[in-house]
């Protein structure tokens, strides 16, 4: 089974327009290359000349009308904020209220003057054509979209050279601080349990089932990720940084072709491969954001020894041997978790991660699967027979596997 190369660490993002390769001959030349590229940063930009307002808004422009052919503009509702409005809600973006960086740039809490509401704000920190449609793109496509399971885009800042979002204010931060960052570790947060991670495998899922299913013109987010997912009070997930999200494909069309752009370990390999987008390269990057979830390994983790650094394909040959099942379960679960759950997970994560796009499963039965999964709270001090760890690991239910009964139905792991 062959997996996407795994150079680079799981925050950078891809960008292959320069690597274009579509066989697995080549490979090594593309991980060189990207690795090369990967170095110069995250997003690095084509045309490194500052890009005035006039082009930013007029792209705005163009963009509300191409979604508006689809889907209409009506509920087009972020607000503009001038640069000093930004600056006095963040106390000219003081050091104490940073919350983090990502490929767009630097963010920061903010408090609005006018309202009092908490916000994030985060400001773009290149120049240039890329960092601008980026801008563009989330602006209308959060403006447009209205989910509890997608972060809220309050307004936005287009002034002079200057590009803001603002956003609403997602207190427990990203999923990535708190399966492999120092939210995690922190004494005050506790280690996310089982019942917590279904709960957010199963919001983000909804948030995506949003996106391609519900919204019109349906959308590709294309850079799913645990850094993505950001926590509400109660872990409530909403998926946020929509700068490379793209229109899906319309009528009879199955995938729409760009550039591939993406983050490592997380990019579906058909999409690395020929530059097809589809609705399935976002499956796979569930896939793998769900198997973090599971085993709280990285997508890509280059601390960990040649075949372990990829997520996948470190998961791929134990998919195979349900007894080995368990051993994939994150150690800091402490065996706290029902094994028959974490079966009907691994299966769900398996198929997602498939190779060829259309074995993988449609968000909406993954939504279905994960909610049942959610549904059913299990309690370490009184474990179920039916769910219980030592219950479950009997020599039966390793047989019963993920399809046993009381699963989700359609998800069968990998054979
Ligand atoms: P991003 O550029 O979206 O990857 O954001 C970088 C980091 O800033 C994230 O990992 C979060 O820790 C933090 N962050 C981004 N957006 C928000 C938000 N709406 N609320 C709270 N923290 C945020």
């Amino acid at each position: 089974m062959g997996c996407f190369p795994c150079a680079g660490n799981s925050d950078k993002r891809l960008d292959r327009d320069k690597t274009q390769t579509n066989n697995r001959n080549r490979r090594d030349d593309r991980a060189q290359s990207t690795a090369e590229k990967l170095k110069s940063g995250p997003h690095k930009c084509e045309n490194p000349k500052a890009v005035d307002q006039s082009s930013a808004a007029k792209e705005l422009d163009v963009r509300k009308e191409e979604v508006s052919e689809n889907g209409g503009t009506e509920g087009f509702k972020a607000r503009p904020f001038t640069f000093a409005q930004l600056v006095a809600a963040t106390e000219n973006f003081k050091s104490e209220y940073f919350l983090g960086e990502g490929g767009f740039g630097k963010v920061h809490r903010g408090k609005l003057v006018d309202t009092g509401q908490i916000v994030a704000i985060k400001q773009l920190d290149r120049n240039g054509m890329q960092g601008i449609r980026e801008f563009v793109v989330e602006v209308v496509t959060l403006s447009l979209a209205d989910h509890p399971n997608l972060v809220k885009l309050i307004g936005y800042c287009a002034e002079g050279e200057q590009r803001l979002l603002v956003y609403e204010f997602m207190p427990f931060g990203s999923l990535e601080d708190h399966l492999h960052g120092i939210l995690g570790r922190r004494p005050n947060m506790r280690r996310l349990d089982w019942n917590t991670r279904m709960k957010i495998a199963a919001g983000a899922a909804k948030g995506l089932e949003y996106l391609h299913d519900k919204m019109k013109p349906p959308v590709i987010y294309r850079d799913l990720k645990c850094s993505n997912i950001l926590l509400d009070e109660g872990f409530l997930p909403k998926l946020s940084d929509f700068g490379l999200a793209k229109v899906g494909p319309v009528g009879d069309k199955t995938h729409v072709s760009t550039r591939v752009m993406g983050t490592y370990g997380y990019c579906a390999p058909d999409y690395a491969m020929t530059g097809q987008l589809t609705f399935k390269s976002d499956i796979y990057s569930f896939g793998v954001v769900l198997l973090e979830i599971i085993t709280g390994r990285k997508a890509i983790d280059e601390t960990r020894s040649g075949t372990e650094q990829n997520l996948v394909a470190w998961a791929r040959p134990l998919f195979k041997d349900r007894k080995k099942f368990p051993q994939m379960a994150d150690p800091d679960l402490e065996g706290q978790y029902p094994m028959r759950g974490l079966y009907q997970a691994l299966a769900i994560a398996a198929m997602c991660v498939q190779e060829h796009p259309n074995m993988r499963p449609l968000i909406a039965d993954i939504v279905t699967a994960l909610n049942y999964l959610a549904s059913q709270t299990y309690d370490p001090l009184n474990p179920s027979p039916q769910t219980s760890r030592r219950a479950a690991s009997s020599k039966k239910d390793c047989e019963e596997g993920p399809n046993a009964s009381n699963g989700p139905r359609g998800i069968k792991p990998e054979d």
